[in-house]
């Protein structure tokens, strides 16, 4: 393996105060905006663009920040849905618990308000928190996505309808009836990174982490494979940095990527904030993972996997009898 493709992510959400006091998000579009720029400051300087995610209605109130960091080359024609953060809160749901016909009108009304601000219709998807269901896939590529970040291989939290249990580890077309599976859609989907060596276990999103446990047995728990996420509490970043590119090395995928994801709720200009000092981090540990075994680390962005993805033949598995 010479180089893998490095994709930084971020979900950009709005404002807590229009949301949920406990849902992830900024307070303010100020910080918003001091936080986005602090994050693509960090990995700008290993040189890594940022792909942002972007919830319709920050689209509307941001739209010139993120014009500016396209043209610097992020990419930004991503859109990010928690269809129970959205609007006037008819959508009483996380992304995998919208009915087929549900889930193509809460896409409709995001794209026409993600359009209204950009004055351009977005191309790739990430659901919130990975809530996916089996229509997903046939229904983006329906609406007009060409890719997205739409799986977190290994996460089980059923409270939020995300179950990614052996999932497709690597970039690929999925599957219009399996969302677990490699088909040919003409789609081109980029899973969150994982170490698959590794579990963990913690009560919902703020990663209190449940001692001794290596599944999810209730609603109130998450449990997924350690990743590159800079929100842990308590992640070694160094071994599971190291682990995860062993595993590629060993995988050998046609397009290997190293990627994570975060929010716009941590301040990345501020050296002393915890999860901007994980980030700092993260992106050190997988640099140096690839240079020390001779792989050159190549920044990235959805929109280049997409392309790389769609140029391939489908690689759809033949069907097997037993
Ligand atoms: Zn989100």
């Amino acid at each position: 393996m010479k180089k893998i493709y490095v994709v930084v992510t971020m979900d950009v959400e709005p404002l807590t105060g229009d949301t949920h006091p406990t849902a992830t998000g900024p307070e303010t579009w100020e910080q918003s905006e001091k936080f986005i720029r602090g994050y693509a400051e960090q990995a700008g300087k290993y040189g890594y663009p940022v792909s942002y995610f972007i919830h319709p209605e920050v689209a509307v109130a941001q739209a010139a920040l993120f014009e500016e960091l396209n043209q610097e080359g992020h990419c930004v024609d991503c859109l990010h849905l928690h269809p129970w953060k959205f609007r006037d809160g008819k959508y009483k749901a996380h992304f995998g618990e919208l009915s087929e016909n549900d889930m193509r009108a809460a896409l409709g009304e995001s794209i026409a308000m993600w359009q209204s601000g950009f004055g351009r219709r977005p191309l790739y998807f990430r659901p919130g928190t990975f809530s996916a269901n089996d229509m997903m896939y046939k229904v983006l590529v329906d609406m007009g996505f060409r890719g997205g970040s739409c799986s977190m291989p290994g996460r089980v939290w059923p409270r939020m309808k995300a179950i990614w249990t052996g999932a497709e580890p690597d970039p690929h077309r999925p599957h219009a009836s399996f969302r677990l599976a490699v088909g040919d859609l003409e789609f081109g989907n980029m899973p969150n990174s994982a170490d698959f060596s590794s579990w963990a276990v913690a009560k919902g999103s703020n990663f209190q982490m449940v001692e001794g446990e290596t599944h999810s047995h209730d609603n109130n728990t998450v449990a997924c494979h350690r990743d590159l996420r800079p929100d842990w509490r308590d992640n070694d970043y160094h071994a599971v940095a190291n682990n995860i590119v062993e595993q590629l090395i060993e995988r050998n995928p046609s397009i290997p990527v190293l990627t994570e994801n975060t929010h716009n709720d941590n301040d990345h200009a501020d050296p002393e904030d915890r999860v901007s000092k994980n980030f700092r981090t993260m992106l050190k540990e997988i640099t140096d993972a690839c240079k020390s075994r001779g792989i050159e680390p190549v920044g990235a962005t959805m929109a280049d996997i997409c392309d790389m993805v769609l140029a391939e033949p489908v690689k759809m598995p033949p069907f097997v009898y037993t």
